[in-house]
């Protein structure tokens, strides 16, 4: 037992995140934590700003991780990345089956799709990163078949059965592939992907050169920060849970390593030479129990946005659309 007990404190100054490696023996000896090899962010991924404060914390993989909001540029980044080999096993072990893709994603397609449409000219060109096996782009290829359609996607079996099933054009590989891309499309959508991309000013520098002149960016992408907010607010002041000893953030998915605010976003967009931003509710993923209840939800988040001119968004996922103006976009 003090063995035990011994072997768990050596392994919790390992891992990243344990200022007080006593107070989490009995947590971890209970959860099996596991010796994992992490980096901790001593600045801001985006602006490389260090002024940064406290949103909450939670346990990933055996660490303390501190999702901490950047005071110059309002971004809400994870503030430890788990080793790349953990991450990467982790994927190929949760990666969506297609039954996942085909059903419960059904009308979140079909919006980005009517969106992209109607952004796209005729015969116009849609790169879709981060598009997994291709579903998207199929729905998209069967209201406009006048489109060049071309995936990315970081695993090259998903690039290969896009290209095998739908003819689509692929680029296989991460934000560094992208870079050598010297094409430019008309409409660049990032459908639940952004939050998952290490290198997010890269990224940012990327999008505007990737676009052509009059083009636009369609990410979807969750819309919880207010709920986030209010929960660690209960629990500042309920006393449930000891901060410091917090485990999990509501509302949060660990995997993710950012909240992208729409404060922050419009921002962005604005510094990358965007004109147009809007915010728009996000279809919700068809439930295995299905009922009336959703659909009606969606018909009241969508009133609510229209009467409030796009500045209330109810839905758990929203879509921004940013429009770069007809003659250039600025770079970073
Ligand atoms: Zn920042």
């Amino acid at each position: 037992m003090k063995e035990e007990r011994s072997h768990m404190l050596d392994l919790l100054r390992f891992n990243k995140g344990f200022s007080s490696p006593e107070e989490w023996v009995d947590y971890g000896i209970q959860h099996n934590f596991k010796r994992v090899r992490a980096d901790k962010l001593d600045a801001c991924p985006d602006c490389s700003s260090r002024s940064s404060r406290s949103v909450g914390q939670f346990i990933y993989y055996s660490t303390l991780v501190r999702l901490q909001l950047c005071i110059d540029c309002g971004l809400i980044f994870a503030d430890t990345r788990i080793d790349s080999q953990v991450i990467q096993s982790h994927f190929e072990n949760a990666y969506k089956d297609e039954h996942y893709f085909l059903r419960r994603r059904r009308r979140v397609f079909d919006q980005l799709a009517c969106l992209i449409s109607r952004a796209a000219p005729r015969g116009g060109r849609v790169l879709d990163v981060g598009g997994a096996k291709g579903h998207l782009l199929a729905v998209l290829q069967q209201q406009r078949p006048d489109l060049g359609l071309v995936l990315n996607d970081l695993s090259t079996e998903a690039c290969n059965h896009a290209a095998e099933c739908y003819g689509f054009e692929v680029i296989p590989g991460d934000v560094n592939a992208l870079e050598r891309v010297t094409t430019r499309f008309d409409v660049v959508v990032m459908s639940d992907v952004v939050y998952y991309e290490p290198d997010l000013k890269k990224l940012w520098a990327l999008l505007p050169r990737l676009l052509a002149p009059g083009g636009s960016i369609i990410i979807r992408m969750p819309n919880k920060l207010s709920l986030i907010k209010g929960w660690q607010l209960f629990l500042r002041f309920s006393g449930r849970e000891k901060m410091c000893m917090q485990k999990r953030i509501r509302f949060f998915n660990p995997e993710h390593l950012y909240v992208l605010s729409r404060s922050y976003l419009t921002n962005r967009f604005k510094k990358a030479g965007f004109s147009q931003i809007r915010f728009l509710p996000s279809e919700l993923l068809v439930q295995e129990q299905e009922n009336i209840r959703y659909p009606l939800f969606y018909s009241v988040a969508k009133a609510v946005s229209l009467i409030s001119l796009g500045a209330i968004v109810l839905t758990p996922s929203y879509v921004v659309i940013a429009s770069a103006s007809e003659t250039t976009v600025a770079n970073d």
